[in-house]
């Protein structure tokens, strides 16, 4: 098969900058689409167009100057990924995003079709719903809006204490999600080409404060009867999505070594940003060598372990109290809370 050269991303953030980066190593060129007239990866793309997701005009333009497409972002307009499907190769597939980008679809899919299992949870419509999910749930609930909900956003932890503030809550589109006791949050990357080789790097460890990652442990320190299962777990998924690319897992591995699903997604992840300093090839070569049509291979690790540790917009004045870490900036113009402002990376012997 002819290997495909022109690669268009959407969104232009970090991802997309990393994304940048490694294609250019690999002889691709990028072109990136963005909602945002300040973006990451503007520095790095061959070529980029800024416009709303649903400018089909500006799309045509931006799909006029490539062979296919992929996704730092799974919070796309279906309308916009139809209409870019009829047209370019889409990767992952439409199937793949649609299921990663909402919570109930992403969930059914994963209980009903994988036969995996996740957190107990119903959708809710009313006060009245969530009244009889709370009760359900032992009184403690996590509330999260089925689309737009990353980094802890449109998230609410939900107890006896607040429970009454919710009354004139907006609930359009919410799932309530029993709260899960779980020993330590892993996650697996996982990747496949078109011929159906799946690969994976490790499972690691993942540490969230205010539900944002603050930081990733490889590898995970679990048995080795876990490690086995996430990993296995990952394929699982990807081959049931029938998915070429890469595809992040998050996973919860409960106190009696049971692991279940948190959430899903088919794009590169945060938590594989140590597999830029650690790996013959990082989960971004990973990504663009399965969209081109190469077949992969299990990638080669240069460290026994390492740290990754996230900068948002609080601690971004403290990154000289890291010392021995390698800092890698996201080059964002404004420095705001919550806001990911960039990484820090130590390998340790
Ligand atoms: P999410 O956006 O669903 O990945 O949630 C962000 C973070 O909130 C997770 O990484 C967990 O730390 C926490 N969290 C989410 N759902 C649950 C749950 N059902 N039980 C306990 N903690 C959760």
């Amino acid at each position: 098969m002819i290997k495909k050269k022109k690669i268009g991303v959407l969104g232009g953030g970090q991802l997309g900058m990393f994304l940048c980066i490694a294609a250019k190593r690999i002889g691709k060129e990028i072109t990136v689409y963005s909602e945002s007239s300040e973006f990451s990866a503007e520095k790095f793309a061959n070529n980029y167009f800024i416009g709303k997701y649903l400018d089909f005009s500006k799309m045509d333009k931006f799909l006029n100057e490539v062979d296919l497409v992929t996704i730092e972002t799974e919070n796309i307009p279906l309308d916009t990924l139809h209409y870019i499907n009829k047209k370019k190769p889409l990767f992952p597939s439409l199937f793949a995003i649609e299921k990663a980008q909402h919570r109930d679809k992403e969930k059914e899919f994963l209980n009903v079709v994988v036969g995996l299992r996740t957190a107990n949870y119903r959708l809710i419509n009313s006060y009245s719903d969530l009244l009889e999910a709370f009760n359900d749930f032992e009184k403690k609930t996590i509330i999260k809006s089925c689309e737009q909900g990353y980094d802890g956003k449109n998230q609410y932890t939900i107890n006896s204490q607040n429970i009454n503030e919710f009354r004139n809550f907006n609930f359009n589109d919410f799932i309530a999600e029993e709260i899960v006791e779980f020993k330590k949050e892993i996650s697996v990357i996982v990747y496949r080409d078109i011929y159906g080789n799946v690969m994976n790097y490790p499972p690691v460890e993942n540490n969230h404060k205010d539900k944002i990652l603050s930081e990733t442990i490889f590898p995970a320190k679990i048995n080795k009867k876990s490690h086995e299962k996430a990993i296995c777990y990952a394929k699982r998924i990807i081959c049931s999505l029938n998915m070429v690319g890469l595809l992040a897992v998050e996973m919860f591995l409960l106190k009696n070594n049971d692991i279940i699903i948190n959430e899903l997604a088919p794009r590169p992840h945060n938590s594989g940003h140590w597999t830029l300093d650690c790996c013959d090839l990082n989960q971004f070569d990973n990504l663009i060598l399965t969209i081109c049509g190469y077949k992969v291979q299990q990638p080669k690790i240069n460290t026994p372990r390492c740290k990754m540790i996230n900068i948002i917009g609080e601690n971004y004045n403290k990154i000289n109290n890291f010392k021995d870490y390698k800092f890698y900036d996201y080059y964002k113009k404004k420095v705001l809370p919550k806001r990911k402002m960039g990484h820090l990376i130590k390998k340790f012997e």
